[in-house]
């Protein structure tokens, strides 16, 4: 497709390791890239589970688990991502983090190898310009859990040739996804709405308007929601969720961008929300349990 047929994913982590499985399971032989054995071990064990999930459903054939699975190398090794076609970056939400990994991998690059992002909140012309190749980079950015969440917003930097948008576009929706095409200003489509909601919900509990599983259950009855504001903070990750925010605020200036302090406290303890077993909600048990 588009002379894609390798994808390196850089980051094994709830987004990584997401986009590789559905990358793999689209038939591309995938190779995924963290800085330690235990991350990419955690991230192949979240493709296991995902994987063995879609089989007890019925909607996933054994053979079909086996050759995603074969499909897809785990590796330390930055140079194992060289030799691909398209490389989705979905590190930590930080800039540095980010732009010193492109000048890593750039000169170690095939010249027609795209580079795209799945960041949420950064720039994309920020990360094209520190990028080596501004004119071969897009923002590719998927939604949590990316095996069953549809949408991919493609997004186009002033720097993005139409030919790197083209085969985006393509890529995306050959691994079956709904891509729309996103202005590039931080938050892009999605999360330039979505944020302010998620902290506004914190701010709600810290003004006592509601409990958590009272705030959670009225947006979910009385707004079709699938799940409460603190349901999805959990499963975006708090820490996640507090760099967009302190990312978006920085670029709009506006008060609902701004983290609430809750957020932050619970973040400087550690929790993290599903990742770290605890956040709004305890995932020690079955079912979870409010924590706060
Ligand atoms: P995460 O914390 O689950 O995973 C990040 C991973 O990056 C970790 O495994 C970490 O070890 C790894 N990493 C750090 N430095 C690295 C390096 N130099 N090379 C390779 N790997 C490295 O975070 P996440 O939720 O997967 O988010 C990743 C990106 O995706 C962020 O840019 C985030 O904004 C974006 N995103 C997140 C969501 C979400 O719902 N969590 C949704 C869409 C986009």
């Amino acid at each position: 497709m588009n002379g894609i047929r390798r994808v390196g994913v850089l980051g094994a982590g709830l987004m990584g390791s997401g986009i590789a499985q559905v990358a793999a399971s689209c038939g591309f032989d995938t190779v995924v890239r963290d800085v330690s054995e235990s991350a990419l071990a955690r991230g192949r064990a979240a493709v296991e589970k995902s994987l063995a999930k879609f089989v007890e459903k019925g909607q996933l054939l054994g053979d079909a688990r086996d050759a995603a699975l074969q499909r897809m190398t785990w590796s330390t090794d930055l140079g194992a991502v060289a030799t691909t076609d398209i490389v989705i970056e979905a590190v930590t939400e930080d800039l540095p983090l980010k732009t010193a990994l492109y000048r890593d991998l750039h000169p170690r690059t095939a010249d027609e190898t795209i580079f795209a992002s799945n960041t949420s909140s950064l720039s994309i012309v920020t990360l094209a310009a520190a990028s080596g190749r501004p004119d071969r980079f897009v923002g590719l950015h998927f939604f949590n859990p990316v095996p069953l969440m549809p949408l991919v917003e493609v997004v186009r930097a002033v720097t993005t040739s139409e030919a790197t948008f083209a085969r985006a576009l393509a890529f995306a929706r050959g691994l079956g996804k709904d891509a729309v095409a996103a202005r590039d200003g931080s938050g892009f489509i999605v999360n330039r709405l979505l944020v302010p909601y998620l902290l506004d919900a914190v701010r709600s509990l810290e003004q006592g308007t509601g409990s958590v599983a009272d705030i959670d259950r009225a947006m979910m009855l009385g707004c079709g929601h699938p799940m409460g504001p603190f349901t999805l903070l959990d499963f975006v990750g708090l820490d996640t969720t507090l760099r967009i925010g302190e990312i978006m605020f920085d670029e709009y200036r506006e008060p609902r961008f701004a983290p609430p302090a809750l957020l932050r406290r619970m973040v400087a303890a550690g929790w993290l929300g599903r990742k770290s077993g605890r956040g709004f909600y305890d995932y020690s048990v079955n079912p979870p349990v409010v924590a706060m």
